[in-house]
């Protein structure tokens, strides 16, 4: 590797945590404007960053695109490719050790000149951090494949994994929030299945599936920012009756989910029913209509894992049963079995 691919790989080394660190989209001016600050290539621009970074200023999409056009823009328009370089340089790296050590690298390089391409989206298409991450990440598994007796390799790979270990873990951080649900505050979907994931299957979970009884009638005769509301109080019920072994989760539109831990079937059909009895007192006041909106039910499928029993089978069977739930009259909790 020569010096200035190898001084490049470094710079984007430290400028990835930075757009990181500051929740800055991964598209390539956000990177040229910070690998030109991390390489102090514009001793302005490297003031002006300073300064805001002293004063706490939060970098904005409309703050950063002013330091983009004034620092970077007209001086540099080169910093984008410098930036893709800099990621080439990496894989140049990689297949150079290959090739030192003559083993078969025929795949290796094949698979490599395709990464390659790939590249040029993240300038060509503005790729999200994920993407590149996942790129990275399919890149080191793809070198792991490449028997190597170098230590050489070896260090370079492992330095590789750990940096791609650690970005990941500061993209968990600052992306905390994908896991929320925006209008109730409960957990998202996204939470549910990546704690579903996490469950071992020797593990005493049930899973309770609730949809709201003809809810798009409370749409079409309030309207749907009362219908928001409703679901924020049935949201705010849920959570007041889930403790300690039962997370509330939206599922989506009127659907909420309830992962029960160390639960047996019986205790959650046991707290389904509370729930149920809970959602039927829930009341929202319409102001404009100076009316009461209540008599709000759901309908609920509940199941619990059993051997033999996959993951997803959890979720299957509690939907299943709240199906049943709907078409047996609703307001009602079916579990798998009694
Ligand atoms: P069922 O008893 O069969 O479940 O009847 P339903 O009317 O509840 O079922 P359906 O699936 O036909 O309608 C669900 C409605 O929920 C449709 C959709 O507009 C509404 N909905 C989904 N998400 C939201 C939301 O975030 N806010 C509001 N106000 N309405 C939503
Ligand atoms: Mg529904
Ligand atoms: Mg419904």
């Amino acid at each position: 590797m020569n010096d200035s691919l190898d001084r490049s790989f470094k710079t984007l080394k430290k400028t990835i945590p930075l757009l990181l660190k500051h929740k800055m989209p991964a598209i390539p001016t956000n990177y040229a404007l910070w690998y030109a600050y991390v390489d102090n290539q514009n001793s302005e621009l490297n003031q002006e960053i300073e300064g805001a970074l002293a004063e706490g200023r939060a970098f904005s999409d409309i703050y950063t695109r002013e330091l983009y056009r004034k620092h970077v823009a007209d001086k540099q328009e080169l910093n984008a490719w410098q930036l893709r370089q800099s990621v080439e340089a990496m894989l140049t790296e990689f297949s150079q050790t290959v090739l030192d050590t003559q083993t078969d690298t025929e795949g290796f390089k094949q698979s490599m000149d395709s990464r390659l391409e790939d590249l040029s989206k993240v300038e060509k298409e503005g790729w999200s951090m994920d993407e590149v991450m996942h790129l990275v990440r399919s890149m080191v598994k793809e070198a792991q494949f490449i028997r190597n007796s170098t230590l050489d390799f070896a260090a370079a790979l492992k330095s590789a994994e750990q940096e791609v270990t650690r970005l990941r873990a500061e993209l968990q951080k600052s992306q905390k929030d994908v896991f929320y649900d925006a209008l109730t505050g409960l957990y998202n979907r996204r939470y549910l299945d990546s704690e579903l994931a996490a469950i071992k299957l020797e593990q005493k979970v049930s899973l309770i599936m609730i949809d709201v009884d003809y809810f798009k009638v409370i749409n079409d005769k309030y309207g749907h920012q009362m219908g928001d509301r409703v679901l924020k109080a049935i949201a705010k019920r849920l959570q007041e009756k889930c403790k300690e072994k039962a997370t509330p989760f939206r599922f989506g539109g009127e659907e909420f989910s309830v992962l029960m831990r160390d639960t047996s079937l019986s205790e959650a059909i046991h707290q389904a029913e509370n729930i149920r009895r809970a959602l039927e007192k829930v009341t929202v006041y319409d102001r404009r209509r100076n009316q009461t909106i209540e008599g709000i039910t759901a309908s609920f499928g509940v199941a619990a894992l059993e051997s033999g029993m996959r993951r997803s089978d959890l979720l299957e069977t509690a939907d299943r049963h709240l199906y049943d739930a709907k078409r047996l009259g609703r307001n009602r909790v079916i579990p798998m079995r009694t």
